[in-house]
């Protein structure tokens, strides 16, 4: 199975493809990463990847089709299938997407905005290590104080609730084509996340009911 995942920032999507993989296969795949390991590995791709990020520049879309059409011609991808997470994010890249593969399934993710302003806004993140804690739904062991490194604990900008509206915003207006672009095309799995109590975990099992349903699995 071949799928993208979408969803607006706080709905958990790198969560739940995370999950899915761990469950069915597909491996996750965020260009993101690609873009990173191939600059690690400095592999010709990565050097001229890490011009663009050392000039300050956007990479150019040729470039991040070609690092992904070489991830998922990779073993494991051709195998177990792939879960892309946060690509495409606009038409032109969902058009190139479709001439290095088939895409068989859109999952998507659908959160009211007062979810995840409620959740985002209620996040903490460790001024040292980075990792995230939440004072409603993962709370640290002691207040302000994070647990892996005792770092101080700060809400980051991007999520206080003003620029949050922003992003789901700009989320919005960009995901919208691109979802109206794969309608008819492919199967959707349309999931109403409507709980924020509910776990990720939880959740997951009713998007494989989908997809079962849709004869990914059985
Ligand atoms: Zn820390």
């Amino acid at each position: 199975m071949n799928a993208i995942i979408f969803g607006p920032p706080g709905s958990g999507k790198g969560t739940y493809a995370s999950i899915l993989e761990k469950k069915l296969g597909p491996v996750k795949i965020s260009t993101g990463d690609i873009i990173r390991e191939e600059i690690e590995k400095n592999t010709e791709l990565g050097k001229k990847f890490k011009d663009y990020y050392d000039r300050g520049e956007l990479v150019p879309d040729e470039m991040v089709i070609e690092a992904l059409k070489k991830r998922i011609s990779e073993s494991d991808c051709v195998e177990k299938g792939f879960i892309l997470d946060g690509y495409p994010r606009t038409i032109p890249q969902a058009e190139a997407l479709s001439k290095i593969t088939t895409i068989h399934v859109i999952i998507n993710l659908n959160v009211p905005d007062w979810i995840i302003i409620e959740r985002l806004s209620s996040r903490r993140t460790c001024k040292k290590c980075g990792t995230n804690f939440n004072i409603k739904y993962l709370k640290p062991k002691i207040e302000g104080i994070c647990d892996k490194c005792d770092g101080e604990l700060y809400q980051r900008d991007d999520d206080k609730p003003e620029v949050i509206k922003e992003r789901i915003r700009v989320y919005q207006k960009q995901t919208r084509p691109v979802l109206e672009y794969y309608k008819g095309k492919m199967q959707f799995v349309e999931f109403e996340c409507s709980d924020p109590g509910i776990p990720p975990e939880e959740n997951v099992e009713k998007i494989l009911v989908e997809l079962k349903k849709l004869g990914f699995y059985k």
